[in-house]
């Protein structure tokens, strides 16, 4: 019989596939990767807004897939060997120092996407990985019916067969689309008999009624409190940072809560679900309200306007006077012509209740073209997470956005690439030699 092509294919040139890739190629295996765009790492290139939160530096692990709800205990084995502390080094090693933010966010210190997929780069040149792009896979190659003699034996590009002993899926989920992760692992997984969790968007920004959203696009705030009600009941109190789009909000604090207002949303449907924003989380009313009596006193023939917007931008300043108007606290004439010596007590009490708590409406969830990540994919107990091998088909590999774990915002996603990339490699080389 003719010899495979390859030791080991991988398909989708992600992080997840690269680092798989490189792994592979380091340990011997002779390694084809192929991706269907012009060149690896769309969706790589724009993650953290282009400067890439490339892990989370918590140390423990146990906390660390904690974070991963019921999904962490599969990922003990692949973060024991290669967590944080391992994929901080494995960069650092080939001249990519790091920097860590707020909550254990570590960066690349050029603050560039770009450094990391150099890394990536440059490692599966020096160990010789082959890459093909603009390179579509269409199905892969499997013998047998009997589930468990299934073994795959290549890929299948149009009319073109490549084989290898093992094959690597890394072809991302549904999330961003445009990047190229459009669910195609996911039915050839589907075809070998694996079950997939239906995808739904998960780190995703949330669309409000408000049609006045939009004058508050690219307003960001770092830490405010975050709060979700259903008829007047708080379901959900969270810190953490926005970001004001045309269409809603969005920003790691609403990006992590989107599926929870969601569920809210579906749990209450005759209710509508609010978002509640306090933008002065360190003070309680008492201590705003003597704030702005100061603030006032400081400055008695300012416009109300112009002191308000020492404290928050003016476009938000303006909304929150609107605010004020539409609920018959103040008129709009009056508004133009108050001074620091003229506000009413009532205004100001009103002012300070939107400052901490000014409330959007729940409409829906943007699209998965907007999507950080997914939720869904191939359920975690259908694969064997000490090689990332499917316990369905003999050398078929699946990793990073392809399994079902759904994560927060915070270099957890990247994190799972890095993992499971690194295990699938060296475990499909290692079969690659037995086989
Ligand atoms: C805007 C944005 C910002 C993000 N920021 C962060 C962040 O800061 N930190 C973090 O941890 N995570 C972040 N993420 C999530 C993170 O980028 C993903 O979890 C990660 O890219 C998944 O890697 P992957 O290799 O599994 O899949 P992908 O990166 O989706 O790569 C899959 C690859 O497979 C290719 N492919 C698909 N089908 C085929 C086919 N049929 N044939 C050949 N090739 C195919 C695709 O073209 C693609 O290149 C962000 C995501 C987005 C969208």
């Amino acid at each position: 019989m003719k010899a495979p092509d390859y030791d080991v294919i991988v398909i989708g040139g992600g992080p997840a596939g690269m680092m798989a890739a490189a792994s592979a190629a380091e340990r011997g295996a002779s390694v084809l990767l192929l991706e269907k765009n012009p060149e690896p790492g769309r969706k790589l290139l724009l993650s953290g807004g282009g400067r890439c939160n490339f892990t989370n530096v918590e140390p423990d692990v146990h906390r660390l897939t904690a974070r991963y709800g019921a999904a962490g205990k599969s990922l003990i084995s692949p973060f024991s060997k290669m967590g944080p502390r391992e994929v901080l080094e494995f960069f650092a090693s080939r001249g990519m120092p790091h920097k860590v933010e707020d909550n254990g966010r570590a960066f690349p210190a050029t603050n560039k996407a770009e450094s990391v997929l150099k890394v990536l780069l440059a490692e599966m040149r020096t160990h010789g990985v082959k890459i093909r792009t603009g390179a579509t896979v269409d199905a892969l190659l499997v013998n047998g019916s009997i589930p468990a003699n299934r073994e795959v034996h290549g890929v299948r590009l149009g009319s073109t067969r490549i084989t290898a002993r093992t094959v690597i899926t890394a072809a991302g989920g549904l999330a961003y689309p445009e990047t190229g992760s459009t669910g195609d692992g996911f039915r050839w997984m589907q075809r070998c008999g694996h079950s997939i969790v239906h995808p739904e968007p998960s780190l995703v920004p949330v669309i409000v009624h408000e049609p006045w959203i939009a004058e508050l696009q690219g307003l960001a705030f770092p830490e405010i409190r975050i709060a979700v009600l259903a008829g007047g009941r708080v379901l959900e109190r969270v810190t953490g940072k926005i970001l004001f789009t045309h269409f809603g909000l969005s920003g790691p604090g609403i990006l992590n809560l989107a599926s929870r207002i969601a569920d809210a949303a579906a749990s209450n449907p005759d209710k509508p679900v609010r978002i509640s924003l306090d933008f002065f989380p360190e003070d309680d009313g008492g201590s705003l309200d003597r704030h702005l009596q100061q603030l006032f006193a400081a400055a008695p023939k300012r416009k109300l306007k112009n002191l308000l917007d020492e404290l928050l931008p003016p476009r938000l300043t303006a909304r929150i006077l609107a605010a004020a108007v539409d609920t018959g606290t103040t008129s709009i004439t009056d508004i133009a012509s108050i001074t620091g010596s003229s506000v009413p007590r009532q205004l100001r009490k009103r002012l300070v209740q939107l400052m901490q708590d000014f409330r959007v409406t729940y409409k829906g969830l943007q699209s998965e073209d907007w999507a950080i990540v997914s939720r869904g994919g191939i359920p975690c107990n259908e694969i064997d997470f000490r090689t990332m091998q499917s316990k369905l088909v003999s050398g078929l590999y699946a990793v990073g956005d392809m399994l079902d774990i759904n994560r927060p915002s915070g270099g957890y996603s990247l994190q799972i690439c890095w993992a499971t990339g690194f295990v699938a490699g060296c475990a499909a080389a290692a079969q690659a030699r037995s086989r």
